[in-house]
């Protein structure tokens, strides 16, 4: 397939000379292309550097959990990254950064709280499942444990694995050329340019209203441009709006997955609710939290599983203060560019129409409507027909992570099949570097074929499964799903890419 790159040089780049070429350009110094960089160091390809578009790396995102899938691909990619965030993320299982410590790049490790639960409950506040957050119960269970990290702690310290001049932030890619005549790919960057809304981005936090929301993503002007980068391959990490994924797939047949696609659900969500009568927390502590910092509410009993999948769920969080998030099936309409009273009369409705109890729609109607927040939850499908070709590369270029495949958080799946897709792309490009196959576009294009037709259909299984929620039908199903998930054997994975 010819390489459908922008063609259009709107942009008079400072070109750099031929003398500099990369083996790899990771796109996206987010969880999964950190990962990628750590994994190709540790096997001996340090001829890369990672990009990113934040001016500095700061404080945002929000608490991803790691479980034992995404654990274990980690510990294939490098033990010491695996250690590293194991220790990182034992305070974020019941507790939360204060703001002093929000703000420090320090991350200390500390030794790990009693283990609660997430409990899910049915309307009458009974509980359906609970499910330890304790990294050892899962471990037993499964061979590998589960942690929660802030995204944020998670990027800063696979970040500190890696040298500091590998991890260039301020350089937002924008053009994404095909030098056949060099054998490379080159990247054209622009720093310093100004902020940008991201409607789409996860490490964001959510929107208090859409004014902000769509503006030109892509707009630049001639004095901004500052960078290009060579690489023999690019790994394109850089989340669910990714720009790499629009170049690849304009002015082609792709062109309809150049964006994300709305999912279909947002989260309406309040983090603090300031004052709330006693009573009401009383009842709130006896019915729903029971000592839990997290429960999730939502009507079981619904028979059919389409029912089920439209039913919004509710999680009730109690840590330093109470806080609520509301996942609705809505329109993007409903929820864009609404004010805090809008989406506060949206969550209710919706609980309403479920059934849902008078304490927990009492305890929406407290919301102070500023605090509110919405977020719609966007996916790259995994799903194609059957005649689409593959589309997650092209001769030198492999999407990974939320770039190929983002997807909404309910099955919190997102940054661990992510870290999949990287232990397989760092061991493919391995072998090519093993090979010396750099310049070997047929065994290039087969190392990403391989790394598709692994994937792609193992994703197809994780979004259905995100989307309809059909693990939370019944306990088989809910044991199945996590065998499914959680047992799988990673040599024998890695095994199969080798032959
Ligand atoms: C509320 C919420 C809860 C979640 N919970 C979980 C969970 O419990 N478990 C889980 O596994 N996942 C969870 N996720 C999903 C998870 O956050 C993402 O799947 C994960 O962050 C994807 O990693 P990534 O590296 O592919 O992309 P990202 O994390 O989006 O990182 C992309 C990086 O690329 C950079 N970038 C973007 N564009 C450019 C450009 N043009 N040039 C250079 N750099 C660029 C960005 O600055 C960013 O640093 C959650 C998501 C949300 C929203």
């Amino acid at each position: 397939m010819q390489i459908p790159y922008s063609q259009s040089m709107a942009y008079s780049f400072t070109d750099t000379p031929i003398n500099k070429i990369y083996d790899v350009v990771i796109v996206g110094a987010g969880p999964v292309g950190l990962a990628t960089a750590i994994g190709l160091r540790k096997r001996g390809i340090d001829n890369i550097l990672v990009i990113d578009q934040t001016r500095a790396f700061r404080q945002v995102g929000q608490i991803v959990d790691l479980l034992p899938n995404g654990l274990k691909a980690l510990k294939y990619i490098d033990h010491n990254a695996y250690e590293a965030v194991k220790t990182a993320s034992l305070t974020f299982v019941n507790s939360q950064p204060s703001d002093d410590e929000k703000n420090t790049e320090a991350i200390e490790p500390k030794p790990p709280k009693a283990s609660p639960e997430w409990v899910s409950k049915n309307l009458q506040g009974q509980i359906v499942r609970s499910v330890s957050l304790s990294f050892d119960v899962w471990f037993k269970k499964y061979g590998e444990g589960r942690v929660s990290i802030s995204w944020y702690d998670l990027q800063t310290t696979l970040r500190r694995l890696l040298p500091e001049d590998q991890v260039k932030p301020n350089h937002r890619c924008v053009n994404v050329v095909d030098e056949q005549e060099f054998g490379c790919v080159r990247l054209d960057c622009v720093s310093d340019a100004s902020v940008e809304a991201n409607p789409y981005a996860y490490w964001a936090d959510g929107q208090k209203n859409s004014d902000t929301q769509f503006q030109n993503l892509e707009s630049t002007s001639q004095s901004e441009i500052t960078t290009s980068f060579r690489a023999k391959l690019v790994v394109a990490a850089d989340g669910i709006n990714s720009t790499v994924r629009r170049i690849l797939c304009s002015n082609s047949s792709k062109q309809t997955f150049a964006n994300p696609e709305y999912s279909g659900f947002a989260a309406i969500y309040c983090r603090d609710l300031p004052d709330i009568p006693n009573e009401l927390r009383s009842h709130l502590e006896e019915k729903f939290f029971a000592g839990s910092p997290i429960v999730t509410v939502t009507n079981y009993e619904l028979s059919s599983a389409s029912a089920f999948s439209e039913c919004p769920r509710m999680l009730l969080i109690n840590r330093q203060s109470i806080g609520y998030l509301v996942h609705v099936p809505v329109p993007l309409h409903s929820v864009l560019g609404k004010s805090g009273s809008d989406l506060l009369d949206l969550a209710l409705q919706e609980l309403e129409k479920a059934g849902f109890p008078d304490a927990l729609k009492e305890l929406v109607r407290l919301s102070p409507p500023e605090n509110m927040l919405q977020r719609p939850y966007y996916i790259h499908r995994a799903a194609i027909s059957e005649n689409m070709s593959l589309a997650w590369s092209t001769p030198r270029v492999v999407l990974v992570g939320d770039a190929a495949h983002g997807m909404p958080p309910f099955m919190a799946q997102g940054a661990n099949q992510g870290f999949e897709d990287a232990m397989v792309v760092t061991t493919l490009i391995n072998h090519i570097a093993k090979e010396n196959h750099w310049d070997n576009k047929h065994a290039i294009a087969s190392a990403f074929e391989k790394y598709e037709s692994l994937r792609r259909p193992f994703m197809e299984y994780i979004q259905e499964a995100t989307l309809k929620q059909f693990p939370q039908s019944s306990n088989q199903a809910w044991l199945e799903y996590n065998q499914k998930v959680y047992t799988r054997n990673f040599d024998q994975i890695i095994e199969q890419l080798c032959v």
